[in-house]
């Protein structure tokens, strides 16, 4: 038989270029979605009857859906240092017994020597975005673009800042106008729009945000579609005062705060869609949760934190735990999680995810959740600690959580507790924190005490961040 030198050539080259010459795995695009004040029991795949969220429960079903997933603080400052820098923010500085976040009169932010995820991301050349609330900061050097971010989009803190002294005399204070959904306008509440470092609209356009967020997010995707990115997309809603598009009005049958979260939801399916337009979506992990529970305080225009108890700015489940999606379909092992995580375990897991060194100059408070993620394996997290302002108020170790100190929800202020012995309760028993299980688990307890003064042995106090206001 004559041999065909031709055809063993081109054989030959097929096989070099489609089988043993593998194609340099492109590093996993990052993108995280928070929302503000969003309660755990707000999305249709965590049981809200009313409020309709299909792009989100899509992705719970393509990905992982977590039921056990923690803000690191109960309100937004001190919540955000912590998802950026997987670290508890009393360490940076990020709380304060004094105010529980910055305001448009603060002096001070993030500083300069904790380093973000963002940060750890660009030492492999990622390519980073901030695209909506910092609450970090709101002068220049402390806005994104100083902490690793190479692009920002947003309004640098709450969206019901800046009221207008003459409304507040008019009104009778920040309580009035806020709890009035009839002072919903977008006047009322002075916050500036920030492109990168230069101030581009004020007051920001509310009604058009949560959209305008979303269209950035999608832009950036598709301009960045060559490199690898992470994108931090920090929704300004459903924080109070409540806004949504006229597109959105009147859509939920939950009124203004279903508008809000459905609009979000549809902002979702719109990036998801881009990843798929731009063939991503197999090389992306998406991340959606929120930096703390809902504001009760505002009745129907608050969240609901569903079957847990509280809300935000209390340490009790609902002031904390969120309803939290993982999506990267066919990277990650589709399921319901019920492990203990926390937004801090992002900064270890990208950082891995990445090949990036952890910095090995401070005490980090996130665990690696990859194995989890894309091997099924068990966290590593078993812990988490739970502070309001500068002080430890709860523990949970395992299915358990024990409470030394309870105090009301933001803005309600009920009297603080102090628990001697402390409450403790079995969360994976009673989620809702019903039964105090104290007196039958005593080992329980004396393991804690001694988890805790570990802990406390180790704990260096930031400078605090927060105190400094106005003229002080
Ligand atoms: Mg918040």
């Amino acid at each position: 038989m004559r041999f065909d030198i031709s055809f063993l050539f081109l054989g030959l080259v097929l096989f070099f270029s489609c089988e043993s010459v593998p194609e340099k795995t492109k590093p996993l695009n990052l993108i995280v979605i928070f929302a503000d004040d969003l309660g755990y029991g707000d999305l249709s795949s965590f049981g809200h009857p009313t409020i309709q969220t299909p792009n989100l429960d899509q992705m719970a079903a393509e990905g992982q859906k977590w039921t056990n997933f923690y803000a690191g603080a109960s309100v937004c400052t001190p919540s955000r240092a912590a998802l950026l820098t997987g670290r508890l923010p009393i360490r940076s500085g990020m709380s304060s017994d004094k105010h529980r976040v910055l305001f448009p009169d603060s002096h001070n932010g993030l500083p300069s020597k904790e380093i973000t995820i963002a940060e750890q991301l660009k030492k492999v050349n990622y390519i980073t975005a901030c695209i909506g609330k910092w609450h970090l900061g709101h002068k220049e050097e402390y806005l994104p673009l100083q902490h690793g971010f190479d692009y920002y989009f947003g309004i640098p803190y709450s969206n019901d800042m800046d009221i207008p002294e003459s409304l507040l005399q008019e009104k009778g204070g920040y309580w009035e106008v806020v709890t009035d959904p009839k002072n919903n306008l977008i006047e009322n509440f002075q916050v500036p729009l920030i492109q990168n470092n230069t101030e581009i609209e004020r007051p920001a356009n509310q009604n058009n945000i949560t959209k305008r967020y979303a269209d950035q997010t999608v832009e950036f995707i598709k301009t960045n579609k060559d490199k690898p990115f992470f994108i931090y997309l920090a929704h300004n809603l459903p924080h109070i005062p409540l806004f949504a598009s006229k597109e959105a009005l009147g859509k939920s049958s939950r009124g203004l705060y279903g508008d809000v979260i459905q609009e979000i939801d549809q902002g979702i399916g719109e990036i998801i869609q881009a990843l798929k337009d731009e063939g991503l979506d197999q090389n992306t992990l998406v991340v959606f949760t929120s930096d703390n529970g809902p504001w009760t305080a505002f009745n129907e225009q608050g969240g609901s934190a569903g079957l847990l108890k509280g809300g935000k700015g209390t340490t009790w489940e609902g002031g904390m735990r969120e309803p939290t999606v993982f999506w990267a379909p066919g990277k990650i092992t589709p399921g319901i999680v019920d492990q203990i995580g926390s937004t801090m375990d992002l900064f270890h897991t990208f950082t891995k995810m990445a090949g990036v060194p952890l910095p090995e100059d401070r005490i980090f408070d996130s665990f690696d959740l990859s194995p989890l993620l894309f091997e099924g394996k068990k966290a590593e997290r078993n812990h988490l600690f739970y502070y309001r302002e500068n002080e430890l108020y709860a523990l949970r170790m395992g299915d358990f959580k024990a409470h030394f100190i309870t105090k009301g929800e933001y803005g309600l202020y009920g009297g603080k507790e102090i628990h001697n012995p402390p409450l403790l309760y079995n969360l994976n028993h009673d989620p809702a924190e019903q039964y105090n299980v104290a007196n039958q688990f005593p080992d329980v307890l004396t393991a804690m005490e001694k988890l805790i003064t570990g802990h406390q042995e180790k704990m260096r106090v930031g400078e605090d961040q927060l105190k400094s206001r106005g003229s002080d």
